[in-house]
C-alpha cells in the first residue's frame, strides 16, 4: 500500500481516536490458593438481597470476595461497610467433628483419656450469631459449652502432626450446646449434642495467630462463667487434626469443636450465652422455645 494511503485510510483514524471501540472484556475475579489468603478476619454475611457472600475485613470495610477463602475466593472488587452486614456462620460445613473431655479442668475425677475422644454433630446444628438456640420443652437439662473452633482450609487425609498447621484455615468461636440428660440416657449423642442449632459459631474465622494460645470466655446473661486459654487443651489443634484425619477425610470447610473448659450449668429460654475467642471476637446467642 502507498505510504499516504496507509497514513489516511489506518494510521490517522487509530492516532485521532476513531477506530474501533475497544470490546470490554468481563473481569475474571482472582482465584487465590489457599495458601496465600491473608492473614486476618474472615466473615460469611447476607448481602442486601439476604445471600451469602464471603468476605474479608479490612478496617471499617469488607472486602467482597468471590468464594470462600479456601475455595479460591479472591476479591471481587467490591467493598461494603463493615456495619452493614448481617453476619452469618463463617462456615457451611460438610462435617461438624467435636472432641470432647479436652480440658482437665473439665474432667472432674475422670482420668485424661490416651487419644482425642472424638464425635460428630451434625451440619444442620450449625447457626450463626445473634441465631436463637432452640430448647424443645423436653430439653429440660440444655448446657452450653464455650470452645474454640478450627475451619478447615485444605483437604486432609493421614496428616502428621508436625504437618497440621497447614490444613487448618483459621478459627472461630464455637458453643458446642449440650443437653446432659439425653447425653447420658441415649445410645449415642445424637439429640445431645447434634440437634438443629445446637452449634452455633462465629463471629469471625481469625487466621495466622497462635490457635494454641488464645483465650476463651463463656458467658451466661453476662457472668463469667468459663475462662481458659487454649493452651491447656490436651490434645493441642495439631493432635486434633493429625488424629482425625486418620479416619475421616477432612474437606474444607468442614469445623471441628476441641473441647470445653470448666464446668458447665442449664440455661433457659430468654438466656444469653456468649462465647469470646481472642482474636475472633463475642459469639452471643439467646435460648428461644422450639
Ligand atoms: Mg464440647
Amino acid at each position: 500500500m502507498p505510504r499516504f494511503l496507509f497514513l489516511t485510510l489506518i494510521a490517522l483514524p487509530l492516532l485521532l481516536g476513531c477506530g474501533a471501540p475497544p470490546v470490554e472484556e468481563p473481569m475474571e475475579p482472582e482465584t487465590v490458593a489457599v495458601s496465600d489468603q491473608p492473614a486476618g478476619e474472615y466473615i460469611r454475611f447476607a448481602d442486601a438481597s439476604g445471600a451469602a457472600s464471603w468476605g474479608r475485613i479490612e478496617g471499617d470495610e469488607i472486602v467482597v470476595l468471590h468464594a470462600a477463602p479456601w475455595a479460591g475466593g479472591g476479591p471481587t472488587g467490591d467493598r461494603v461497610p463493615r456495619d452493614s452486614a448481617r453476619l452469618l456462620a463463617p462456615a457451611d460445613p460438610g462435617k461438624v467433628i467435636a472432641i470432647g473431655l479436652n480440658y482437665a479442668s473439665h474432667l472432674g475425677d475422670r482420668e485424661p483419656a490416651a487419644y482425642p475422644g472424638v464425635f460428630a454433630k451434625l451440619p444442620t446444628s450449625i447457626v450463626g450469631p445473634g441465631d436463637a438456640i432452640e430448647k424443645r420443652e423436653d430439653a429440660g437439662n440444655l448446657h452450653y459449652e464455650g470452645e474454640l473452633v478450627l475451619v478447615i482450609g485444605r483437604e486432609a487425609r493421614d496428616v502428621s502432626v508436625e504437618q497440621a498447621q497447614e490444613y487448618i484455615f483459621g478459627v472461630t468461636a464455637g458453643n458446642d450446646v449440650s443437653e446432659r440428660d439425653w447425653q447420658g440416657a441415649d445410645l449415642q449423642w445424637f439429640r445431645a449434642k447434634a440437634s438443629d442449632t445446637y452449634g452455633p459459631v462465629g463471629p469471625v474465622i481469625s487466621r495466622g495467630v497462635n490457635y494454641d494460645d488464645l483465650e476463651l470466655t463463656t458467658r451466661l446473661n453476662g457472668e463469667i462463667v468459663q475462662q481458659q486459654r487454649t493452651s491447656d487443651l490436651i490434645f493441642d489443634t495439631s493432635d486434633i487434626v493429625s488424629y482425625v484425619s486418620r479416619y475421616v477425610t477432612l474437606m474444607p470447610g468442614d469445623v471441628i469443636f476441641t473441647g470445653t473448659p470448666g464446668t458447665t450449668q442449664a440455661m433457659n429460654e430468654g438466656d444469653t450465652v456468649s462465647v469470646e475467642v481472642e482474636t475472633v471476637g463475642l459469639l452471643e446467642n439467646t435460648i428461644a422455645s422450639r
